[in-house]
């Protein structure tokens, strides 16, 4: 036998434990809206899909009894469509004004465009993704941000019956984070503190955020800084020190708040890697950053 052939078989075995100890375990995956349009430009170009490798891993998981949950985040999608539709984005006090119009757009490309394209392609591997907006079954309560930034919403309450529901049936929820107040009105929510608390409603054991960077640096310039293994106390004391900025703030509040609340490990991962997902559930070796209690 080719020693190609035996090198497959070991890295099923080596697989074995890591589905034994994740079986019936809860995985909540936030899928990065900057790793979809690189998945989005490849998709039209050479080389491999990136979300169709990304799809394949969930249902891979689903397959060996995990059950994951998808929540997706769409910022240069939402992007992409307001300048097509001519939009101007206003601004108040440096923080961008969601009106009801820009809401309009946000829900537009989170539930008909970005959620459909996440559903598509885990179905195309095996029937089980079913796609859902924070409003449905009030899935998330949101209260204002700030009233004079308009419709920014924050998480008030996860309601996880709709997921407890899906999760039962081995479906797999993929989530857009629309949330709605108690009349219906909705908020626009932001992808990364909605995976958190919808990992926390869930107990999850792992909480990991697919994104277009190799993980946590230290010194955000500098790749060679590459954090591996962290805790949320570390965590509180890189936020303060301000050596994060943008979109990786809300992931590692997100990280402290849900390890700190019942989460195992959370994880931030490179989702431009071909099988970042496989690699850190079903195998040892370390990618990207884990935070630990
Ligand atoms: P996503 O679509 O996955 O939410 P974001 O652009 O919102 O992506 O967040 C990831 C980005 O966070 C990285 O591309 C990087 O530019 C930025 N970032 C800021 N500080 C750090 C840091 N300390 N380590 C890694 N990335 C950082
Ligand atoms: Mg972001």
């Amino acid at each position: 036998m080719s020693s190609a052939v035996v090198d497959k078989a070991a890295i099923l075995a080596d697989a074995l434990p890591y589905i034994r100890r994740f079986y019936g375990k809860v995985v909540v995956v936030k899928y990065g809206g900057n790793v979809l349009s690189v998945a989005e430009g490849s998709k039209n170009g050479q080389g491999v899909d990136e979300l169709s490798l990304f799809a394949q891993d969930i249902v891979l998981m689903r397959s060996v009894g995990m059950q994951p949950v998808v929540v997706h985040g769409g910022g240069p999608q939402i992007g992409e469509l307001m300048a097509r539709l001519g939009k101007v984005p206003e601004f108040k006090d440096g923080l961008r004004v969601t009106d009801a119009e820009t809401l309009d757009i946000v829900r537009m490309v989170l539930v008909g465009k970005v959620n459909r394209e996440i559903v598509a392609a885990v179905n195309v591997h095996a029937p089980l993704a079913v796609g859902l907006s924070g409003e449905d079954a009030m899935l998330l309560t949101a209260t204002p941000r700030n009233p004079d930034l308009g419709f920014v919403g924050d998480v008030a309450d996860v309601d996880a019956g709709i997921l407890h529901r899906l999760l039962n049936e081995e479906l797999i929820p993929v989530i857009a984070t629309i949330g709605a107040d108690a009349d219906g009105q909705a908020y626009n929510i932001n992808a990364d503190s909605a995976a958190g608390a919808i990992a926390e409603a869930l107990g999850a054991e792992k909480l990991v955020y697919l994104t277009n960077i190799e993980g946590l640096r230290g010194d955000v310039a500098d790749p060679s800084t590459l954090i591996s293994t962290t805790t949320a106390d570390e965590l509180e004391a890189l936020l303060a020190s301000g050596a994060l900025t943008e979109g990786m703030i809300p992931k590692i509040e997100s990280c402290i708040h849900a390890v700190r609340n019942g989460v195992g490990h959370a994880h931030i991962l490179d989702g431009r890697v071909p099988h970042a997902l496989l690699l850190e559930v079903f195998t040892h070796e370390g990618v990207g950053t884990m935070v630990s209690k």
